[in-house]
């Protein structure tokens, strides 16, 4: 996420177009299930900041969602396909999944199953033994409501999950929950899934999510596009947008396809966010080669920045939209997308790193040294803990704050400086190769760096991430 710009002030200066016309219905989701889920398979876990939502019980292996949107009357009608594993014995299942939105049926194994449902937990009356894979099918349909965000954070105030906007269009940020205010999920970081989605919207307006773009086709005025997702994703990295888009291609120096998914009527709202190629050449000189097949990005009616896998979601604001902003996102999907944390106190491992490398393109751009950079943001570091609470140890209700980007990019620089460049940046590139496409966390994350440096780090990493104070820099 990229970090909070009370400054941009986010006026929506978009123009506004009436949305197309036609009632859009579902096509059958036509996927199979990966062959190979094993990738797939998590040791899941309850949250201990937010243990309310997710279940341990299930570990999701692959969602397969087709969505139609019908912007005239807000309408979502919907088809999930959900394979997961029971992690142990139990006689019911639960997932996340907002009561706003009405199911019409609910089948396990393609037998009728009884459910029941409060606020957003959807308690399915199947039993299941541990280790046997089991297939929800699931229709419901309605408009999906926003939920609260755990958060102070202005770009946060219209909440997590499904929004529409005044165009009826539709955008989706979901950190750290939120998926579940539009399908039915295991809404925890730690059960990473394959996707695939089949997503209708009456032409000419298209829908966006993650992963390759595998086939459109337009029937009877209505837009059908396909993606799929061929690297397991955690919830809150899922994207889903539908709007008048036109794309804009663009590939690394290596290679790696990128598509720029901006508004048709405001073709200046993608602002400096071709410059993708550029950030990833330069990620990838510091990270190694940029752990996904593709990228993508798109522009939303807003003003925040998340780095949803192979497909960023950035609002449409010069803030969003900066370099500085692309760098941050994609740095992301190094540290964040490849290796997620498995828990929700432990973000630090993503905002930090994403920082820091931020903080090193900012000073490579305004010719000062990474010191420099740091010695500025150490000024209102502790103003920052003060805030919402050390980056290890955070208050709950202020979720993404200042606290875990700063002081974490601080304790990575101090750490350079302790280790020196050539270990450093070996430790930056090999721990996501070595973790790719799986979950971690400090435990795991500081035992690894102890024992490929062979220093004793536990007093380190204690004073940054759990000090209420700035610990005192080199
Ligand atoms: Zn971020």
């Amino acid at each position: 996420m990229a970090g909070c710009d009370d400054t941009s002030g986010g006026g929506d200066s978009r123009p506004s177009t009436p949305p197309p016309t036609g009632s859009a219905s579902p096509e059958s989701p036509g996927t199979d299930v990966p062959d190979d889920t094993e990738e797939a398979v998590n040791e899941t876990r309850e949250d201990s900041v937010y243990p309310e939502v997710g279940d341990p019980l299930v570990d999701a292996l692959h969602y397969d969602l087709a969505l139609a949107w019908t912007p005239e009357s807000d309408t979502l009608v919907a088809t999930e396909r959900l394979t997961f594993r029971a992690t142990a014995d139990a006689d019911r299942v639960q997932l996340d999944f907002d009561d706003a939105l009405a199911i019409e049926t609910l089948t396990v194994d393609g037998v009728d199953t009884a459910y029941d449902r409060a606020d957003k937990d959807l308690v399915v009356r199947h039993a299941v033994e541990a280790n046997e894979e089991y297939l929800l099918e699931m229709t419901y349909s309605g408009t999906p409501q926003p939920f609260d965000a755990p958060t102070q954070r202005s770009d946060f105030r219209l909440g997590v999950g499904w929004h529409v906007t005044p165009e009826h269009e539709v955008w989706t940020i979901q950190e750290p929950y939120g998926a579940f205010t539009w399908y039915a999920v295991n809404d925890q970081p730690a059960d990473k899934a394959f996707y695939d989605f089949t997503l209708t919207v009456p032409e000419p307006w298209t829908g966006v999510a993650n992963g390759e773009l595998t086939d459109t086709t337009v029937d009877s005025g209505l837009r059908t596009s396909t993606w799929h997702l061929a690297e397991p994703a955690s919830s809150y990295l899922v994207t889903v947008a539908f709007a008048d888009y036109t794309p804009t291609e663009l590939q690394s120096s290596r290679g790696i396809p990128i598509t720029i998914w901006g508004p048709t009527d405001d073709p200046e709202a993608i602002g400096e966010t071709e410059y993708a190629g550029e950030a990833m050449d330069w990620l990838e000189q510091y990270l190694g080669p940029y752990p996904f097949d593709t990228f993508g990005i798109l522009i939303y009616d807003g003003e925040s920045g998340m780095e949803t896998q192979t497909m960023v979601t950035l609002g449409a604001t010069p803030y969003a939209t900066s370099r500085a902003v692309v760098i941050h996102e994609l740095a992301h999907h190094w540290y964040g997308d490849t290796v997620t944390p498995a828990d929700w106190s432990d973000v630090w491992m993503n905002e930090g790193m994403a920082m820091y490398l931020q903080g090193m393109w900012e000073a490579e751009e305004e010719g000062i040294t990474i010191d420099q950079k740091m010695d500025d943001w150490a000024l209102f570091e502790g103003d920052e803990r003060d805030y919402a609470g050390p980056p290890g140890d955070y208050d709950p209700t202020n979720f993404g704050s200042g606290n875990i980007y700063f002081g974490p990019a601080l304790m990575w620089h101090e750490l350079r400086q302790r280790l020196g460049d050539d270990v450093f940046f070996g430790l930056l590139r090999d721990w996501p190769a070595d973790q790719e496409n799986d979950t971690a966390d400090r435990v795991e994350y500081l035992a690894w760096i102890e024992q490929e440096t062979g220093e004793e780090l536990s007093d380190f990493f204690d004073a940054w991430l759990l000090s209420p104070t700035t610990p005192p820099r080199d």
